[in-house]
């Protein structure tokens, strides 16, 4: 499957049933796994043999499904969590701790920043927020003795920036760090950041990966490529031995590839237990088996949408990076050329309350705290997801207080473009 095209491993990356096994990856719903001998299951608490033998820390549905999303991804090794949030919080802890520092772009998901900022900033772990289009002067101006990781979306949820992972991976690793990228508005169908120079892989897989708005999930993937043990003074939970398994030091006895992940199973799964559930992983394997159709669906929908916006006079401002003219074109026709997201951002004349009234009149797309899924929905962050931010914060997140987040479903573009259109209508008679 490594060599297979993306299309295909969506659909049969990850399981590959043996004769007379089930075709779909089987559920595995049970919290224990059965032993002959407590030597056995000894084996398996010292990580000295791979199975499983409790669901908070690992299940074997889960392990399948996010096999596939490795493979997607180019990976070596691969977890799933309970949600995004849990992957980004367990991306970063694995290698942070206590006095520590990570330096993040600014333009991220709310709640990220929310994650960052504030519940990690109190575990006493500082984030320095660089614009995602600072020079490479001011990026390494960022990096103090004590950094130890580099953070970025893909394409940030809402402002909808590209980061330029080449750039953020140089600075990385030029101060010993690893890049850790949030793919979720992406998905490895549209970029696989790994193969610009990424370290880490995070995804909310509650968007478009299940896509259905179905289930809540997250996974961390590693690329296998950051050389923990030539930076050994700066993560010594990987590099030094851990107390907790009778002293194995994660970076000698896994190696590049499987360090990350086991530890992060092992230490964070073990004690936090943000498993994801093994039905709501069937449930993404579904979603992952139709995401290349669905990615272009939804991408062709958001270019109809941002076209007729550019056009529309009652519109203030529209970005959408596969849009020519976007400030962020250029980037996306170098890392996403096949196409970026479903997402379009737009203000409408009259500002924050213009945006409230319009919203209302939408009849096809509905207001939700959701993107990325089946159905088209909209959201206005300054008042929803966003709301915690001052106006400072709220620009530096590039996200502006009339900002509508129009997440394009995969209804057909004309129906969503005069589903716009009426609302306009109906918000300026007023
Ligand atoms: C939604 C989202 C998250 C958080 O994911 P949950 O599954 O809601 O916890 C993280 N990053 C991005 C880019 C998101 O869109």
């Amino acid at each position: 499957m490594k060599n297979a095209k993306i299309e295909t491993k969506c659909v049969q990356g990850g399981y590959r049933p043996k004769n007379g096994e089930p075709r779909e990856v089987p559920i595995y719903q049970s919290t224990t796994f059965k032993y002959d001998t407590s030597e056995d299951m000894g084996k398996l608490f010292d990580l000295e043999a791979s199975g499983y033998f409790y669901t908070r820390l690992q299940n074997p549905t889960n392990d399948l499904v996010a096999a596939k999303i490795c493979e997607l991804e180019g990976g070596t090794a691969a977890m799933l969590t309970s949600s995004g949030q849990a992957a980004s919080f367990f991306a970063v802890f694995n290698i942070c701790s206590c006095g520590d520092h990570v330096v993040s772009s600014s333009s991220i998901y709310g709640g990220t920043y929310n994650l960052f900022a504030v519940t990690m900033k109190r575990m006493g772990i500082d984030f320095t927020f660089v614009a995602p289009d600072c020079t490479e002067e001011e990026l390494a101006a960022a990096f103090r003795p004590n950094t130890k990781a580099v953070f970025g979306e893909t394409i940030a949820n809402p402002a909808l920036t590209v980061l330029d992972i080449e750039k953020f991976a140089r600075a990385a690793h030029a101060h010993g760090v690893p890049l850790i990228v949030d793919n979720t508005f992406a998905t490895p169908v549209n970029c696989r950041p790994f193969e610009w120079g990424a370290d880490i892989v995070t995804h909310s897989t509650t968007k478009y990966m299940d896509g259905h708005g179905a289930a809540v999930g997250g996974c961390i993937v590693d690329s296998g490529r950051f050389d923990w043990m030539a930076h050994a003074e700066k993560f010594p939970g990987l590099c030094t031995p851990d107390e907790s398994y009778h002293g194995i030091v994660y970076a000698e006895r896994f190696g590049k590839e499987g360090a990350f992940i086991t530890k992060a199973t092992a230490q964070l799964m073990r004690d936090f237990g943000s498993i994801q559930a093994p039905q709501n992983a069937f449930i993404l394997n579904l979603g992952l088996e139709s995401l290349h159709v669905r990615m272009r669906r939804h991408c062709e929908n958001a270019l109809a949408v941002a076209s007729y916006l550019q056009r529309e006079d009652r519109v203030s401002w529209v970005t959408y990076p596969s849009l020519p003219g976007d400030r962020y074109y250029e980037t996306a026709q170098k890392y996403l050329p096949g196409g970026s997201c479903g997402v379009v951002s737009f203000g409408i004349k009259g500002g924050r309350k213009a945006a409230e009234n319009f919203m209302k009149h939408l009849k096809i797309a509905s207001i939700a705290t959701h993107v990325a899924d089946a159905r088209t929905c909209c959201l206005h962050p300054a008042s929803a997801t966003h709301r915690q931010m001052n106006d400072a914060e709220l620009a530096a997140a590039g996200v502006s207080p009339d900002l509508i987040r129009f997440s394009c479903g995969l209804e057909n573009s004309e129906d969503l473009i005069a589903d716009i259109k009426q609302a306009l209508d109906a918000a300026f008679a007023e």
